[in-house]
């Protein structure tokens, strides 16, 4: 089985009293792997521009819920610190 799918059942399957021993870092560290793993094995492709400010650019993943580790926006690394810092909504495009 691929890692990144142990990484999801780890995450995701476990029942709520086990998931609350979890620490928020280590979701977040389960999540940010089931991310480079799928793109490894091309299970989720990288966009190329901003889903928020429509910039070419690297982007990096931004995580909607760490429970749901491949659910993600590809922001730009502005975007990406308005979302996690500020909790600015990616949808709202800066256009
Ligand atoms: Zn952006």
């Amino acid at each position: 089985m691929a890692a990144h799918k142990e990484v999801l059942r780890g995450v995701t399957k476990k029942p709520p009293h086990i998931r609350r021993r979890e620490t928020p870092e280590a979701v977040k560290v389960a999540a940010r792997q089931a991310v480079r793993e799928a793109l490894d094995e091309c299970v989720l492709v990288r966009l190329w521009y901003c889903e928020s400010c429509h910039q070419e650019c690297k982007t990096m993943a931004a995580h909607k819920d760490y429970y749901e580790p491949l659910d993600v926006w590809w922001l730009c690394h502005v975007c990406h610190a308005d979302y996690d810092l500020h909790g600015i909504d990616p949808k709202t495009l800066k256009l």
